[in-house]
């Protein structure tokens, strides 16, 4: 509950969300205008104790019909002329020295809080700009005022007076903070999003759906790289081309899906088999590259141990236990050679495997 409150959904859901937050804070403004409501009429003044006995009915009545309200942001400007309207005759009132000014400034945290979390604020800086502005005249105006108009109730009892300073002081700097807090999680959690949102975008970048191999954007960088990287330090590397034999044959009888299906665990059988230094990728339709991070000799084994779990498991499609092969052609990095000339030797391997019967790994 709590995380939702700070977090919000980034779903449709999220109106529902805002609503909430929004209703927390209205019903927290009611209960602190009850509070005034009691003490300005055990005070005597009449007028700030009907002010308040209305408000608190207002933000009573705006917290239950809030998911209602279609435009958050409109709401947000009754509310500040409220705040502002209510430090003002306060102070005029009972005077300066109560602190009814803290609330002001609490306003404006409240303000970049809910205009970068409520959607319908749509991270708008209008809402902080004009709270600050109206802030700062209206505690202008209200000081100067206080100035040369003194309060109309100056003889308030030592006890309120203590207490009422004591709790504006309190409430007021606690909202600040507490804004101010909320805010920063607030922008903590975006940035937390977006940060998942990029990696999402990057893995759908560079990893093929089906198989959750590399696609050939993402392999040919790691290629270009590895290849550097033999040239430079001498590390040597290979290569292994891969087809599933007769691949067609199980599209033409079994339909679409059983084809995705061999697919998808020939894919978990190559990950299985292959070392987590090297790398493997979608480089057709049926056709994978695998990137060995050794000489052709450890290539070689790979590539066997490949075919060997291949040929050997038994793919249960929909109750039919099917069998696949796989040829596969691995060629070795040498000097003066290109990751393409590399590639197209593999490649070549692979269909001599292809024209010698299939079900074999070709090196030579
Ligand atoms: P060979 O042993 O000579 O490689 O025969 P093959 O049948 O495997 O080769 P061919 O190139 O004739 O057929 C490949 C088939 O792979 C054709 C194509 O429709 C199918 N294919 C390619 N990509 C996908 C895919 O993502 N899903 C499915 N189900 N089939 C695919
Ligand atoms: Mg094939
Ligand atoms: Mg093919």
């Amino acid at each position: 509950m709590l995380e939702k409150f700070l977090y919000g959904h980034q779903d449709d859901s999220q109106t529902n969300y805002d609503a909430m937050r929004y209703s927390l804070i209205l019903n927290g403004i009611a209960i602190v205008h009850l509070v005034f409501m009691i003490l300005f009429y055990v005070m005597n003044v009449y007028f700030m104790g009907i002010y308040n006995t209305v408000v608190v009915i207002l933000y009573f009545y705006l917290a239950r019909v809030i998911s209602d309200v279609k435009d958050l942001s409109r709401l947000y400007w009754i509310v500040l002329g409220e705040v502002v309207l209510h430090s003002c005759l306060a102070t005029l009132f009972v005077g300066w020295n109560f602190g009814f000014m803290y609330y002001l400034s609490s306003l404006i945290p409240t303000s970049f809080y809910l205009a970068f979390s409520i959607k319908a604020f749509r991270r708008k800086l209008t809402f902080p700009f004009i709270t600050a502005g109206v802030t700062f005249f209206s505690y202008m105006a209200i000081l100067t005022l206080a100035h040369f108009v003194s309060p109309f109730y100056p003889d308030t009892a030592a006890g309120f007076r203590v207490f009422l300073t004591y709790m504006n002081i309190i409430i007021g700097l606690s909202v600040t903070f507490l804004f101010s807090a909320l805010f920063a999680v607030e922008v903590n959690s975006m940035q937390l999003r977006m940060e998942n949102e990029q990696e999402r975008l990057e893995d759908e970048a560079s990893y093929d759906p089906l198989t959750h191999f590399l696609n050939r954007r993402s392999m040919d960088e790691r290629l270009n790289h590895t290849h550097r990287n033999a040239i430079i330090n001498d590390i040597p590397y290979s290569l292994i081309m891969a087809d599933i034999d007769h691949f067609k044959i199980f599209n033409d009888s079994y339909g679409h899906d059983c084809g995705d299906f061999v697919l998808q665990n020939i894919s978990k059988i190559i990950t299985a088999q292959i070392r987590s230094k090297d790398s493997a990728c979608r480089w057709g339709g049926e056709e994978f590259l695998i990137l060995v991070n050794d000489g052709p000799e450890i290539a070689v084994d790979v590539a066997e141990r490949i075919r060997t779990a291949i040929e050997a498991f038994e793919f249960n499609y929909e109750g039919k236990a099917l069998h696949v092969t796989i040829t596969l052609g691995v060629s070795g990095y040498y000097s003066s050679a290109k990751v393409k000339t590399l590639i197209e030797i593999a490649d070549k391997r692979l269909y001599k495997g292809k024209e010698g019967g299939r079900n074999c790994v070709v090196s030579s």
